[in-house]
């Protein structure tokens, strides 16, 4: 396979696949490896995970441009994401063993009876993941489901390889047994020969289309599978904010990671009585992003990761304008080597355009004015997905209220495109099942057996 940097469209690197025969080889030492891994106590396990989270600081330079070259993320960006890895590696280890512990919830003498939850690991699961959030992605998924005994086999997309590559060095370098993580190489038909192998559960994060194509596969095993996918993540920003603030905020949350983030801002609702300033201080926001070099230390906007995507942010822009909208900036794919798309703003646009409905996963984003609250509810929730949603409002009663009516499975007051490795992760609709993250994040790997022991 070969990988190559989407900035510039020079091969990084050539890695062979794993084809059907190597996946199922895979599967077979990690189904033998897993039950000595989950008899480790606890500790050993975190043990492992608190060297991989040093080995990640001891290499945050090389991972990060890696990461940079690979997908086109700009180099801050890629240090920010690892440093905010390590955050989340500290939640799991400070509070797994806690959330994993057996309990107790019922014990009586009288009719000598107890009844105990343990929380056992499912088995060998298959980790199937993207390539524009590879270390947030991939630890909210591998680094529970490793703690709590199960063995993994670890799919990078195609587009993240060379990452995938390095965690699964820093996984083995950290002491957990090569065959207990395991990274499987290639494309979509790699992940399809991986979900051909008799595994306990599928964790996926990526499109809703792959998504959908998995859960049918998946259906007929009854095994347990979790989907994180795409969005449609809408803002509203109310007439009583400093709309200054507010517009370089919602602009911060549509751009970072050249709008290829799960909760990017994906679609502004602006009140009618603040819309016209909020777009001039927006406009002006984004003139300000430096598109360039991923490398350069002052990049903000990098290259396009998947070329395809090209296609889908010209269309979306073209149907924008055939049907009404008003072109503010951008617009046009830059020409220049590898894969390039100028920071777009539209106004002027409604729900009848794909810009406002369907996922851009890119620097492209539209503004809409509404008359009142009542409206810009009806807007948010008219969607097919529900991953965040945020509200810009001084008045906090009113942007719960706001939020408290919105169909999303993270809603934000005063602050967009935010993840905590306390809360948890989640989305309705086309935007998944299950949740990653939180402490129900560390039990989703895991299946409760119930005890009743009663003594003789
Ligand atoms: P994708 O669906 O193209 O690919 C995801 C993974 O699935 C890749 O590893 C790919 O190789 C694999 N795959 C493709 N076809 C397959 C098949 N038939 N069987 C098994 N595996 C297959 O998505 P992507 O481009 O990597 O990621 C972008 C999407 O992910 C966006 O929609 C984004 O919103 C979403 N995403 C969601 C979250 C979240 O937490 N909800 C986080 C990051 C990204």
């Amino acid at each position: 396979m070969k990988i190559v940097n989407p900035a510039t469209g020079a091969t990084l690197a050539n890695v062979p696949a794993d084809a059907l025969k190597a996946v199922h080889a895979k599967y077979q030492r990690a189904r033998a490896a897993q039950p000595r891994w989950a008899a480790r106590p606890i500790a050993r396990r975190l043990a492992a995970i608190r060297e991989f989270r040093a080995q990640v600081v001891a290499r945050a330079d090389v991972l990060a441009r890696t990461l940079s070259e690979e997908v086109g993320k700009p180099l801050r960006q890629s240090r920010n994401e690892l440093n905010a890895l390590t955050a989340r590696l500290d939640f799991f280890l400070a509070e797994s063993a806690r959330t994993l512990r057996d309990e107790r919830v019922f014990a009586s003498a009288e009719q000598k009876l107890e009844e105990r939850i343990s929380h056992e690991p499912l088995g060998v699961i298959a980790n199937i993941s993207a390539w524009n959030y590879p270390y947030f992605v991939g630890s909210n998924v591998f680094v529970p489901a490793l703690v709590a005994g199960n063995a993994v086999l670890y799919k990078p997309s195609e587009f993240a390889t060379l990452t995938g590559l390095h965690i699964a060095d820093m996984m083995k370098a950290a002491g957990v047994p090569e065959d207990v993580f395991v990274p499987v190489v290639g494309d979509g038909a790699t992940g399809a020969a991986l979900l051909r192998q008799p595994v306990d559960g599928v964790f996926f994060t990526g499109s809703y289309a792959t998504g959908a194509k998995i859960a049918a596969s998946a259906g007929r095993r009854m095994i347990k599978v979790q989907l994180e996918l795409g969005g449609k993540d809408p803002i509203y920003v109310t007439d009583d904010v400093d709309v200054k603030a507010a517009a370089a905020a919602v602009a911060d949350g549509a751009f970072y990671n050249t709008g290829q983030s799960c909760c990017s801002v994906e679609r502004v609702y602006v009140h009618e009585s603040v819309h016209d300033a909020f777009v001039d201080a927006f406009v002006a926001e984004v003139k300000g992003f430096r598109v360039g070099d991923p490398l350069d230390e002052s990049t903000y906007i990098g290259a396009i990761t998947r070329k395809p995507q090209l296609a889908v942010l010209q269309r979306q822009v073209a149907d924008a304008l055939k049907k009404g909208a008003t072109l503010r900036l951008g617009g046009r794919v830059l020409r220049r080597k590898g894969h390039w798309f100028e920071p777009t703003v539209l106004t002027d646009v409604d729900h009848s355009m794909a810009v406002m409905r369907d996922e851009t996963f890119g620097p492209v984003i539209g503004i809409q004015a509404v008359a009142d609250d009542d409206a810009a509810v009806d807007l948010m929730n008219d969607t097919d997905y529900g991953l965040t949603a945020g509200v810009y409002a001084r008045d906090e009663r009113r942007g719960r209220r706001v939020l408290a009516r919105v169909n999303a499975g993270t809603v934000y007051w005063n602050c967009c495109d935010r993840v905590s490795p306390r809360l948890p992760w989640s989305g309705v609709k086309h935007s998944g099942i299950g949740l990653t993250l939180s402490t129900y994040g560390i039990q989703a790997f895991t299946r409760p057996k119930a005890w009743h022991l009663r003594a003789a």
